[in-house]
């Protein structure tokens, strides 16, 4: 069995068929991120319609630039994960952005939301799901102060540095159907464990023009095996049981 352990499902217009599609080929669990604070209810709901779909609440680095409210909505944010403890299986999307962001005085409130995300997860006991584009290093400071029972990097295509403090650290990378072009998605896998690695569609980002869907991980899964030169089905039994460990509640 595969897990997408990262997937914006709300956004898809036909979920029942992405979902299916997803099954056919034996990804089985799909974990839902929020980003907004529109979406916390759309996760919900769509995880207490689908039985694949699990929950994952936090709001998106993006936020900032895309909702002038976000700031005076905070509190209400809490209050949602807060009361949806039970269900909700991580944090998530959460962390920084640097890249895509570029008001830099956007910033600080991007911290403020991040920095209120950790306290939520480490009181709450739950993982994290994070976004650390162009603000690897500020993250990367930021997490030790937290006590938080694991960690899963998504998407990781920064500095070769911080990927190795990551490892140290014992965090969690999730890969996306970008390893069938990326070098720096293709070098994150070259020096992660197979026993912290995961994998993720993201979708429905779009790769190479196509939209992304839980389904493509089987694929992401074969070049993960050639690349490590391990067979698939000992990768597959691995990331299950890393995912098992990461992500409890979706079990
Ligand atoms: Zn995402």
């Amino acid at each position: 069995m595969l897990i997408d352990i990262h997937c914006h499902a709300n956004l898809y217009l036909t979920l029942d068929e992405i979902i299916n599609e997803a099954i056919k080929v034996g990804v089985e669990k799909i974990l839902a991120v929020s980003i907004s604070f529109i979406s916390l209810e759309r996760i919900l709901e769509i995880s207490s319609r689908f039985k694949a779909i699990y929950p994952a609440l936090g709001i998106h680095p993006e936020e900032v630039q895309m909702n002038k409210d976000i700031e005076n909505q905070l509190d209400s944010v809490l209050n949602t994960i807060r009361s949806n403890r039970e269900q909700i299986c991580a944090i998530g999307e959460i962390g920084l952005d640097h890249h895509f962001v570029k008001n830099h005085e956007l910033y600080p409130l991007q911290k403020i939301i991040f920095e209120k995300m950790l306290l939520l997860a480490q009181e709450l006991e739950l993982p994290v799901n994070l976004h650390t584009k162009g603000a690897e290093k500020e993250v990367f400071d930021l997490l030790p102060s937290y006590t938080i029972p694991n960690i899963n990097i998504h998407w990781y295509s920064g500095p070769e540095e911080f990927l190795k403090r990551g490892i140290e650290r014992g965090y969690y990378f999730s890969i996306t159907p970008a390893i069938s072009y990326s070098p720096a998605v293709k070098k994150t896998v070259s020096m992660v464990d197979i026993d912290h690695l995961l994998l993720e569609s993201d979708g429905p980002v779009k790769y190479s023009g196509e939209l992304g869907t839980p389904a493509m991980i089987r694929e992401v899964l074969n070049t993960v095996s050639k690349l490590k030169g391990t067979s698939a089905i000992e990768i597959e039994n691995q990331i299950y049981e890393n995912t098992k460990k990461i992500f409890p509640k979706m079990f």
